[in-house]
């Protein structure tokens, strides 16, 4: 088919061609028939030939799931049980869902803050584990490999300090680093 125009921009030449339009175009048969034919094969070959059928009786049924998943959030603890979080703010900048929501508050220690209001969305969680890798204090962790649970509000979806803590459990690393970090990283060598 002839080009109709040509317009040229400033990186190419775009050429514009006409599509055709016919019935089959209008009334999209194609496509349908297409996708009957794709019903027809899974049916025969689900139930026709007695091959086992792709689907599973959920939730009587359930797949297990690979060694890598990750599962609901934690706020891990202190040696006293209090929160390792310094609300530092780390993990809710690093977050690309924008679904941590944290208010800091003074801990009265003079030296650190921690979360008054700690708040994951579930709902909008893409599990990625950001928050885990930024977080300095390991005082989020996502091994608990439990599934986010069904809700009937996405209000509910919303974790709390308390809900996160009550998976958590004390956390051996030293909070802030190891001592003596600073004169071992102006001894090195770049
Ligand atoms: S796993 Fe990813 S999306 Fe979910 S809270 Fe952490 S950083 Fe945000
Ligand atoms: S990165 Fe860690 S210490 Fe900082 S606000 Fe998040 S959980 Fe708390």
């Amino acid at each position: 088919m002839e080009p109709t125009f040509r317009k040229r921009t400033s990186k190419a030449t775009v050429r514009v061609v006409e599509r055709p339009e016919n019935l089959n175009k209008h009334l999209m048969l194609g496509g349908i028939i297409k996708g009957l034919g794709v019903t027809m094969r899974h049916f025969f070959t689900n139930v026709g030939l007695k091959k086992p059928e792709v689907t599973i009786n959920y939730p009587e049924e359930k797949i297990p799931y690979p060694a890598r998943n990750r599962g609901l959030h934690r706020l891990m603890h202190r040696e006293d049980g209090a929160v390792r979080c310094v609300a530092c703010m780390c993990c809710p900048t690093a977050c690309p869902a924008h679904c941590i929501t944290i208010v800091a508050e003074e801990t009265g220690n003079g030296n650190e803050k921690r979360p008054a209001i700690f708040e994951i969305d579930e709902l909008r969680c893409i599990v990625c584990g950001l928050c885990v890798e930024a977080c300095p204090c390991d005082a989020i962790r996502m091994d608990t490999g439990v599934h986010a649970h069904v809700v009937d509000k996405r209000f509910d979806a919303i974790l709390g300090k308390n809900d996160l803590m009550s998976r958590g459990t004390a956390s051996i690393a030293t909070q802030g680093g190891q001592p003596g970090w600073q004169t071992r990283d102006s001894n090195k060598t770049p």
